[in-house]
């Protein structure tokens, strides 16, 4: 029986980078460390692709897995509109493996998480500046003023929580985020 996996989250500010630095520590620990695709109500963006970023569900496939008892955690993301989750099956066999197991979620969603798993190794990533996430945001040139007004509206909700984070990581520069957050995973025991 391989010793239980360890779970993680990670958090901070919509524009911060956080897909980006994901996706660069699941390769850079390939095998050992698997993201869990969230499930969704929103509909897909341009080039994401159902099971990659997210399983993309109908509110009523949404509502039914909650009902089932599906999700680990879930509820409609602030500002957002749709429900986002964690499903179970995305945790548990991993976990199970040994292997590491990466939570791209909010705020509310970690702190759900953090009753039910004490001892889950949390990581809020701030941006330099308001201002840099402001541009950040502006640069995606996926959102409207208004999208842009809210997001940053939530950011701010949201970064007055990192407090509750083990780990607070600032992203000025992605190769040294990358770097900054590997040798943390590693001084905790995720071996490469
Ligand atoms: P997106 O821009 O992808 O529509 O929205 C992402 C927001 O939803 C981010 O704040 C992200 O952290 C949050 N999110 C994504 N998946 C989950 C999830 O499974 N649970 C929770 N609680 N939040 C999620």
């Amino acid at each position: 029986m391989p010793t239980p996996g360890q779970l993680i989250i990670l958090s901070g500010p919509s524009g911060v980078g956080k897909s980006t630095i994901v996706a660069r520590l699941v390769d850079r620990f390939a095998g050992r460390l698997r993201l869990s695709v969230s499930a969704t109500t929103r509909s897909a963006r341009p080039g994401e692709t159902e099971g990659e970023q997210y399983h993309f569900l109908s509110p009523e496939d949404f509502a039914v897995r909650q009902k089932e008892g599906g999700f680990l955690e879930c509820m409609e993301v602030f500002g957002r509109g749709y429900w986002y989750g964690t499903l179970l099956d995305e945790v548990r066999p991993s976990l199970a493996e040994g292997k590491w197991v990466i939570l791209e979620i909010d705020v509310d969603g970690a702190q759900k998480v953090r009753c039910q798993f004490p001892d889950v190794l949390s990581i809020f990533i701030q941006a330099s500046s308001d201002e840099e996430l402001e541009r950040r945001l502006r640069d995606r040139k996926t959102d409207s003023e208004e999208a842009i007004r809210r997001r940053l509206e939530v950011a701010r909700r949201e970064c007055a929580q990192a407090d509750s984070y083990r780990y607070q990581v600032v992203n000025s520069d992605i190769e040294t985020t990358v770097g900054e957050i590997a040798n943390l995973l590693t001084d905790e025991g995720l071996e490469i």
